[in-house]
């Protein structure tokens, strides 16, 4: 597992690490890599995997909410 940079620590407040819907399973967790200037939100064009990630998974809830209505 990749270390979280200060940033990521920042952004993901306290550790650095996205979990999504993985609270209790760290082999899901994602370090957040991303440097201070990244945009926030960033969307993982940095490499950073936890951004990515959670931006995939808005991706996915906002789709699942469209379907719904
Ligand atoms: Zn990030
Ligand atoms: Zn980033």
């Amino acid at each position: 597992m990749k270390t979280p940079s200060k940033e990521g620590k920042k952004r993901y407040r306290p550790d650095g690490f996205y979990k999504g819907p993985f609270m209790d399973d760290q082999s899901f967790w994602e370090a957040c890599t991303c440097a201070p200037e990244c945009p926030d939100p960033c969307q993982g064009q940095c490499g950073c995997q936890a951004c990515e990630t959670a931006y995939e998974d808005t991706l996915y809830y906002e789709g699942m909410n469209l379907t719904k209505f």
